[in-house]
């Protein structure tokens, strides 16, 4: 009855608000994680852990938290988290971002990327987007006015077309997203992609929005090439991080922002007003966490043999593996098994199978289906055997 009351009245005196982001619908994390949930599949979806974080952080979290130390953190974040950060980044980088001004600590990188996109870019502003691209951007882009540029990454290996790169500049070019390493497809930059990007903005005003929330997860002896590295790129960057990857806490949303001054006071009158300051008893565990630079320099390791033992386990199943460089994604093409669209087939695994993955037409330009499925390999190594013998079946 009160139901009913409710939607009479919405519509004899209001006309629903026109969307401001028509196109968008449910992210495909939600769509896949939930049907995998109602139809009891191994969720190898949504990129998340399924096994614990270390104890000895949930000790300093909890700690924290019995402290009393549950009221508002500043709102840059707590000072010993951000000096913390700035050794961790001088440490691997070889750049320093001062504590005081350089850093802010965030709700995820989610409402660093958010924020950054909020902060810079205006209306009819271009903003370059590399496809397949992780799903947060686009929509931040086009809620304040602006345009998406996007450029399809090239090959197995999901090269960037510097020449077409090149060719897409214009006087309207505000941002460039890139992101190192890369959801969907494991790939990285190289250090030769971030001179070419370094040469290609010189004396440019572009901003550069860098997302490396797996900069703690790369393969087979590689480096992650953060922009900080880079002289010239550092002082045009906003630089995305987040500790739910690095130290196996999705669900905590909390990571960080890394930019020179001049570009962090434009990201903190945003970040001040959308979320003011995140949470508090958390900064605190990680800042502690943080003096042990093994809990995250042993990541890379940790999750190459997850990558590995799930490679191995369906070697001989008919899924055709792309490189996967870094990350806690695999990306497996199916071509060989049937011609049903990524989507149709993804849902098809669940449901019969009993696998969830994530197709990635969802992230391509023009929604070009690859018969490419990204499969998370953040699991332990049960489930990584269990969704192997499924695999090697079909
Ligand atoms: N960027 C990429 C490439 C991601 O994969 C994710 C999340 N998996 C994010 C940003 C968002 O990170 P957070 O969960 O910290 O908001
Ligand atoms: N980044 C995670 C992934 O790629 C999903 C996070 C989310 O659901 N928003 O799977």
């Amino acid at each position: 009855m009160l139901n009913f009351g409710i939607k009479a009245f919405t519509t004899i005196f209001m006309r629903f608000p026109s969307s401001k982001l028509p196109d968008v619908k449910t992210s495909i994390f939600s769509v896949m994680s939930k049907l995998a949930h109602e139809e009891g599949a191994i969720n190898l979806s949504q990129g998340f852990p399924n096994f614990g974080a270390d104890n000895d952080l949930l000790a300093l979290v909890n700690t924290a938290i019995n402290e009393q130390n549950n009221q508002y953190a500043p709102m840059p974040g707590i000072y010993s988290l951000r000096e913390a950060i700035s050794e961790k980044i001088a440490a691997a980088y070889g750049r320093t971002y001062h504590p005081e001004n350089e850093i802010t600590i965030t709700a995820g990188a989610t409402q660093a990327i958010f924020t950054a996109i909020a902060a810079f870019v205006k209306q009819d502003d271009e903003v370059i987007v590399f496809k397949p691209a992780y799903d947060c951007y686009e929509p931040a882009i086009q809620l304040y006015g602006g345009r998406v540029v996007p450029i399809q990454l090239k090959g197995e290996g999901f090269k960037i077309d510097w020449d077409e790169f090149k060719k897409k500049l214009t006087a309207q070019t505000k941002m460039v997203i890139i992101n190192t390493p890369h959801n969907p497809s494991g790939s990285i930059l190289l250090e030769s992609d971030m001179l070419q990007l370094q040469k290609l903005l010189k004396n440019t005003d572009i901003i550069l929005l860098s997302d490396e929330v797996y900069e703690h997860i790369i393969f087979d002896g590689l480096h992650h090439e953060s922009a900080a590295k880079y002289a010239d790129l550092a002082t045009r960057s906003l630089i995305c991080a987040s500790f739910g990857k690095t130290f196996h806490v999705t669900g905590w949303k909390v990571g960080y922002c890394l930019a020179p001054k001049n570009l962090m006071i434009e990201f903190q009158k945003i970040h001040q007003y959308n979320v003011f300051s995140v949470n508090h008893p958390i900064q605190i565990g990680i800042a502690k966490y943080l003096q042990d630079a093994n809990t995250y320099l042993s990541l890379s390791n940790f999750y190459e043999k997850k990558r590995n033992l799930f490679l191995s386990a369906i070697g001989n199943s008919r899924f055709k593996f792309l490189p996967s460089k870094g990350t806690y994604f695999q990306l497996l093409d199916y071509s060989s098994i049937t011609d049903l669209s990524d989507i149709e087939f993804s849902k098809q695994l669940i449901k019969t199978h009993k696998v969830a993955s994530i197709p990635t037409s969802i992230f391509n330009l023009n929604n070009a289906d690859n018969k490419q499925l990204r499969f998370c390999f953040a699991k332990t190594e049960d489930t990584l055997s269990r969704a192997a013998d499924i695999l090697n079946k079909i």
